[in-house]
């Protein structure tokens, strides 16, 4: 007999899945997985984010969801040819239940299926009004009460969160606010976006004078807008902002500038939420059914409180609030903290001729970017990968279809090459007394991001200013009391200071809760990102996803929505469909509701 094709695999496989799923049958289904199979769902199952990890737990989710689903349907995108290499057989395909329409992506290896992603992109009858379906603009013909577009949008301006509420509001207006709204805006779900800011754009216009993104264009680009061509590989903050604000103007957002949350609390009994909010001085009460805070992971400073931090007598402020290295020419500045804006701080001070010290106190993962952009992220976003076809919302799904407990060890494999290849690199930092890590497990950084959101540096110049003694460092020391000029650290040394730079991160996004909720909320949905993988600064137990991030929190009607810009543009889609499928009355049958074993 003649050996199947991959095609013919995927498709066979395809049609015994689907056959065990529209009879109900949980335990048949699951026994198409290996032992060690993963199912990972963005909403289209279980209307959660959630990975499957074996059999039980895929067949449990399959008796609980099965009956609510509809008839299934499976087969492989018509579009696209699987292939097979290293005993691994992959394809894309396309799915439907009931209500949702979506893509995903299946491996199997030995014959069974190892990992399958199942994305919802659509809710059926309520598809995003583009392609053949774009509104029309112009209203032909004659009509005498005609309002155009400006004044359509006024009226909306006007009236929104005055005679009218929202149904959704988004506290925070950065690219996370912004990628949520423009989605929401397309499903037809009325929204308000609030920022303090002044501006969109203004969470990056203010941050460090030297910031360009670490990430690469094509990692980065906006839901509906992807950046032109000639856009820059690392655009500067600025650049951004503007992009931003102009992303939040014709994607024709509700966006409410200078704008404060003062409180927001939940009632029980109409099930929406009161927020006070203070609009250009004055207060405004909104009342939306649903609340997503996209605040920012990078919102809330963590200033660490050193003894005598009172009695310093020079400027010290946390790196959030770094003007760049202007005002500090001629004078000693210690940069506390070895982490990206430690590096970029001090780097852009070194430009400047500034006498600068980076103070480490536990090691840091360092990663060159042209190591980073070829070995681990040229295969999905580079010009090399667009050549090749592979579209961002394509890129987006292969990302997402490995699992998070395969994700580390592929890492490692990426990570030991780039480990290899800049030996002389690390050997040279070492030698300068950097403490390097590339992780608990030698996963690198993506692990480090997704995991607890910190502790690397993506080099763009400020490690070779330290591994040739530039820019000066102490390391393995931390501080021991902070005195009128200078810092006493834990081995007896002191540094003199006229400035310090505390680049000592951000807090977890679920102090905003306690800040704008209650500290009660805030308990009841626990602590968001990370994934529980016992690493550290990411406690156990393990959860599998990202914790609260993009899906059902413990408090009905509350969202968390952020992270780095791949993510804003990915997950968004899958958030504003939750908020659409609740705004219509969809059944949302969330299975397996994240449970809380951390606080923060
Ligand atoms: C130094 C630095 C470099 C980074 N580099 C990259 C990079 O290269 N690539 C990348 O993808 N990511 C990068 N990130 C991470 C991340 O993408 C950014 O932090 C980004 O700004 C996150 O977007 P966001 O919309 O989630 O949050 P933010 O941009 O922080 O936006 C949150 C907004 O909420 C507003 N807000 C907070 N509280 C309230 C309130 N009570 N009422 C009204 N508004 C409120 C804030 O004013 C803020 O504008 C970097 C982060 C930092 C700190």
């Amino acid at each position: 007999m003649p050996e199947e094709t991959p095609s013919q695999t995927i498709a066979h496989l395809l049609e015994t899945l689907q056959a065990a799923l529209r009879e109900g049958n949980a335990a048949k289904a699951a026994a198409l997985f290996g032992e060690d199979g993963y199912w990972r769902d963005l909403i289209a199952f279980t209307w959660n984010i959630k990975t499957l990890e074996g059999r039980d737990q895929i067949c449990a989710m399959l008796q609980s969801q099965l009956p609510q689903l509809g008839p299934i349907q499976l087969r492989p995108d018509p579009d696209e040819t699987p292939s097979q290499a290293d005993g691994v057989t992959q394809g894309w395909i396309l799915l439907e239940t009931a209500v949702a329409r979506g893509k995903g992506y299946l491996r199997l290896r030995d014959g069974k299926i190892w990992t399958l992603l199942t994305t919802a992109a659509e809710l059926k009858g309520h598809e995003e009004p583009k392609g053949v379906n774009r509104p029309r603009g112009a209203v032909h013909g004659v009509h005498t009460q005609r309002r155009t577009w400006k004044e359509e949008r006024e009226a909306e301006a006007r009236e929104l969160g005055y005679q009218q509420q929202p149904y959704c509001l988004i506290i925070g207006g950065g690219q996370g606010g912004i990628a949520l709204g423009a989605r929401l805006r397309q499903l037809g779900v009325p929204t308000i976006i609030i920022e303090r800011n002044e501006r969109a754009g203004d969470s990056w216009r203010k941050r460090y004078k030297s910031l360009c993104l670490h990430d690469p264009v094509w990692y980065d680009h906006l839901p509906y807008i992807p950046f032109p061509e000639n856009w820059p590989v690392f655009a500067p903050k600025d650049k951004i902002g503007d992009w931003l604000e102009m992303c939040a103007k014709v994607m024709e957002l509700n966006y409410w500038g200078s704008t404060v949350c003062k409180s927001a609390s939940f009632d029980e009994a109409t099930q929406k939420w009161t927020v006070v909010v203070e609009r250009e001085g004055k207060e405004v009460v909104l009342q939306p059914t649903q609340l997503v805070l996209a605040t920012g992971m990078s919102g809330k400073p963590n200033v660490p409180q050193f003894p005598g931090a009172e009695n310093f007598r020079g400027d010290q402020h946390h790196s959030s609030r770094h003007p760049g290295p202007d005002p500090y020419r001629g004078k000693k500045v210690v940069v506390v903290g070895s982490n990206n804006s430690a590096h970029d701080i001090c780097a852009a001070l070194w430009e400047n001729g500034v006498d600068v010290t980076m103070l480490q106190r536990s090691s840091t993962h360092i990663v060159k970017s042209d190591s980073l952009m070829e070995l681990a992220l040229g295969d999905l976003y580079s010009e090399r990968a667009v050549a090749s076809g592979l579209t961002t919302g394509k890129a987006d799904l292969l990302f997402a279809s490995i699992p998070y407990k395969v994700l580390p060890s592929m890492q490692k494999q990426v990570f030991d090459k780039i480990r290899e290849r800049d030996a002389d690199f690390y050997r040279r930092l070492e030698e300068a007394g950097f403490l390097l890590d590339f992780g608990d497990d030698d996963s690198g950084l993506f692990m480090k991001y997704l995991r607890r959101g910190s502790g690397y540096y993506i080099d763009v110049g400020a490690s070779e200013l330290i591994a040739e003694g530039k820019i000066r460092l102490k390391s393995g020391v931390d501080v021991k009391e902070i005195r009128a000029h200078s810092i006493l650290l834990s081995d007896g040394s002191e540094l003199p200071a006229d400035v310090i730079v505390y680049a000592t991160g951000y807090g977890s996004m679920n102090g905003w809760t306690a800040d704008l909720i209650s500290h009660e909320v805030a308990d009841k949905v626990g602590k968001c990102w990370g994934l529980g993988s016992a690493t550290t600064k990411d406690p156990g137990p393990w959860e599998g996803e990202q914790r609260n991030m993009w899906k059902p929190t413990q408090q009905p009607a509350l969202w968390f929505h952020g992270g780095n810009l791949h993510q804003s543009r990915h997950y968004s889609l899958y958030l504003a469909l939750q908020l659409k499928a609740r705004m219509e009355g969809i059944p949302t049958p969330v299975y397996g509701l994240q449970e809380v074993h951390h606080l923060r």
